[in-house]
């Protein structure tokens, strides 16, 4: 019997459709050919990077400051991605053009590449890119409207001194670990603390509260990802006359807080309203987060590609 499970961020085509086109080592090749081999590091260590980007009406969101992390985030693992950061702009759009997209969900991978099996990553001859142009749901529309349920994981964030958070690797399992056990709990985000108990960040989202009219979102330092929505969100909230302040912050924080919420390429931003089975403040998305939600889709509609 197969399990149905309250996961919704499988991809929408599970089987690749031939017509679709990947972008695969600088050649756009039928989805169904886009295979990487079972000799890369990618995927016999998950020694690679990542970067999810989203577009909207035809522009992609922020592109340039992915590529960005994407390149900085191979420079502290000492890949050398064989593209320049113009050819994988272009790439980006062609993957999309290619594929007849104007609104989608990118996911663009570096690998290490082709290797023996053993761990030496100088053995691998060239990172293997490729780049998927398609579309991603990750929370049902009724918990952007009323809330997402979290739960604190057991399993804390990695230490930045054994796998720095900000490098964006191929390697999730420290995220998987933690979002079991949300899963398990019955919620679709899990909130992960760092090895000094402060909060670091979500499985795959960074999280921000509102108190007292400020709004706080934990420091780089507190071994989080230099998230781009979490960013965008920040100069969203300066713009709009709200203080912001990147602090060190505990569970209790968040269970004492006014609003909770979470950003992500992929989730948006989303509101949280409960946590460990607590209710936020009175458990419905708040005015500050109304706000910059709308801010956000303004944001996303208009702003010229950049
Ligand atoms: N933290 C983690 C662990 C993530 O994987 C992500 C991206 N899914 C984020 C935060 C949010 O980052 P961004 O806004 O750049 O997508």
């Amino acid at each position: 019997m197969t399990q149905s499970s309250p996961q919704t961020d499988a991809p929408q085509t599970p089987t690749p459709d031939p017509s679709r086109r990947v972008w695969f080592n600088g050649e756009l090749i039928p989805a169904d050919q886009a295979k990487v081999s079972v000799f890369d590091h990618g995927l016999l260590y998950g020694d690679g990077v990542f970067e999810g980007i989203r577009a909207y009406n035809g522009r992609v969101l922020k592109l340039r400051t992915h590529l960005v992390r994407l390149y900085e985030s191979a420079a502290a693992i000492q890949l050398e991605i064989p593209y320049t950061l113009d050819e994988l702009t272009q790439a980006t759009h062609d993957a999309l053009e290619a594929n007849g997209l104007t609104d989608a969900y990118i996911r663009l991978c570096v690998t290490r590449g082709i290797g023996t099996l053993g761990l030496n990553p100088y053995l691998c001859d060239r990172a293997t890119t490729f780049i998927i142009a398609d579309s991603i749901t990750l929370y049902p529309a009724e918990m952007y409207a009323n809330g997402l349920s979290i739960v604190t994981a057991t399993t804390i964030r990695n230490h930045p001194k054994a796998l720095d958070p900000r490098i964006k690797s191929m390697n999730y399992l420290n995220n998987i670990l933690a979002k079991v056990e949300g899963i398990k709990a019955g919620c679709m985000e899990t909130l992960m603390l760092n090895h000094e108990g402060n909060v670091s960040e979500c499985t795959g989202d960074n999280i921000f509260i509102v108190s007292e009219g400020k709004l706080l979102t934990p420091p780089l330092s507190a071994g989080c990802l230099a998230g781009v929505t979490r960013n965008l969100v920040l100069e969203l909230a300066q713009q709009a006359g709200i203080e912001t302040r990147e602090t060190d912050m505990t569970t209790a924080d968040v269970y004492n807080a006014d609003e909770c919420f979470l950003t992500g390429t992929a989730a948006e931003v989303i509101p949280v309203t409960n946590i460990d089975g607590k209710p936020i403040a009175d458990a419905k998305p708040g005015p500050v987060t109304r706000q910059l939600l709308d801010a956000f889709h303004r944001v996303v509609a208009d702003a010229p590609e950049d």
